[in-house]
């Protein structure tokens, strides 16, 4: 079926922490009553009944499940039981017990998205370069493929403390590689899971890396992203740079692969005939410095610009414009021009004035300030000479800060001030030609987008 969500990828049951089979084994393959009756109380989370069996037989923490070989610790892990977890890692538990996968609890509790106890494990010293003999994974390509954002997010914070940082450094534990030379970014890609393939991407996953192996050899992980189906990995793949022309082993372009597979709407965006989206100015030192706050507005007048572009693209597909929205819902939270204290933007006289140029003070709106730093877009030969400048008085930028809103008075003294801003800026139209880079002109922006747009727009796959 065209366009259909591949189903998301559920964790194995007997690494939830012993299957009823799995216990049963035990019981009739000599295990003793009081052993199953400890697991089954550790998977229940039964803090005073696991005290209990501790009291009588302490060695019993040392104890596995005979099929998995699965231990307390990694039962509670993947269960999400806290307090026993905390309780048996009080106890001088090494956090890093093998089970018969030498699968550690971290990435079990990472698989199942068990966030407080990734937590716990990682403050307990786990260890986040441990590689299963499966197909050689660690706990943030399991955080990636079952798409556990929460615990991705903890294990790259942690990456950045740990001895990792300093033996491998962050940069390349992030692009680590399984068994099959897939990334944590490959695995996001494939498994449709688009949050986790944005936070891989913010942290420096490298966006255009290749697969080794056999299987889907050669791939990018837009390559893989087509061949899920999946229109927000593609969407946050290509917002973030990825060659749509790349070829994988067998010489197809992401493209083809989603024609195949029939992907109407991915197919369309990764058309390399289609229209360029805006590209995230990773290079820039001030965007690499940007607060959390000025990065929100930047990143949703990002998605903005590229949602409208993919409207107008899909429009010229066969694919129905029907189906409810999914998750733009994150557009929702600002770009609300209407009933903003801020002033208008004096270069699209559409939008309020959020975003505030530094040290100048000059302000303008998210969309221009993306359109002033986003018009190289990857593949195009002429890189940057040199930073973009202020459009109003072409001083250098040093930072971006979200524009306070001022009061009247704070108003009246700003206008008969040097940082008044020019109604129309000479410099602005000489200076620059990158707002013509923005399509649709940016001048349109507000009427077309407003605040409505996420509530009108068209989600076409399951992000
Ligand atoms: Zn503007
Ligand atoms: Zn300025």
């Amino acid at each position: 079926m065209p366009n259909a969500s591949p189903s998301p990828p559920q964790p194995p049951e007997l690494a939830a922490g012993g299957s009823p089979e799995e216990m049963g084994h035990g019981l009739s393959c000599s295990r003793s009553v009081s052993e199953l009756e400890f697991f089954m109380a550790v998977r229940a989370g039964d803090l005073a009944m696991v005290e209990d069996s501790l009291r009588m037989d302490p060695d019993i923490l040392y104890q596995t499940t005979i099929y998995g070989r699965l231990s307390a610790l990694h039962i509670t892990a993947a269960n999400g039981r806290l307090e026993v977890l905390s309780m048996i890692l009080s106890r001088s538990i090494h956090p890093d017990l093998l089970n018969r996968k030498k699968q550690t609890p971290l990435m079990l509790a990472a698989m199942h998205g068990k966030i407080a106890c990734v937590q716990k494990l990682l403050e307990a010293g786990a260890n986040i370069l441990m590689f299963d003999s499966l197909i050689g994974r660690t706990c943030l390509h399991y955080a990636a493929y079952y798409g556990h954002s929460d615990c991705l997010q903890a294990i790259l914070s942690a990456a950045h403390y740990s001895s990792v940082a300093d033996s491998w450094g962050f940069a390349r534990f992030v692009n680590v590689r399984d068994g099959n030379g897939m990334t944590p970014l490959h695995l996001a890609a494939r498994q449709g899971q688009p949050d986790c393939v944005h936070i891989l991407l913010d942290n420096g996953a490298l966006v255009n890396a290749q697969t080794g192996g056999y299987r889907w050899a050669g791939s990018t992980p837009l390559h893989l992203a087509a061949s899920g189906g999946c229109l927000g990995c593609v969407r946050e793949l290509l917002a973030w740079g990825a060659d749509r022309l790349q070829k994988d082993s067998s010489g197809r372009i992401p493209y083809v692969i989603a024609l195949k597979r029939k992907y109407v709407a991915c197919a369309a965006l990764l058309n390399p005939s289609s229209a360029e989206p805006l590209v995230w100015p990773k290079p820039l030192k001030f965007i690499n410095e940007l607060n959390p706050d000025t990065k929100v507005l930047l990143e949703t007048a990002l998605m903005e610009a590229n949602l409208l572009r993919e409207k107008k693209i899909l429009k010229g597909t066969m694919f129905s414009l029907s189906s409810p929205l999914h998750s733009e819902g994150k557009l929702d939270n600002d770009a609300d021009s209407e009933g903003s204290d801020n002033d208008l933007c004096s270069i699209c006289f559409e939008q309020a004035c959020t975003i505030e140029v530094q040290d100048c003070g000059h302000q303008m709106c998210a969309h221009c300030t993306l359109a002033l730093c986003c018009h190289k877009k990857p593949g195009t030969s002429t890189l940057f000479s040199s930073a973009p400048v202020c459009p109003f008085c072409r001083s250098d930028i040093a930072r971006l800060a979200v524009a306070k809103t001022r009061t009247p008075e704070e108003f009246d003294r700003d206008n008969s001030s040097k940082l008044r801003r020019p109604k129309r800026s000479r410099h602005f139209c000489e200076g620059s030609s990158s707002f013509k880079g923005l399509s649709p002109p940016v001048s349109s922006f507000g009427k077309l987008m407003g605040h409505k747009l996420a509530a009108n727009s068209d989600s076409l796959d399951k992000h």
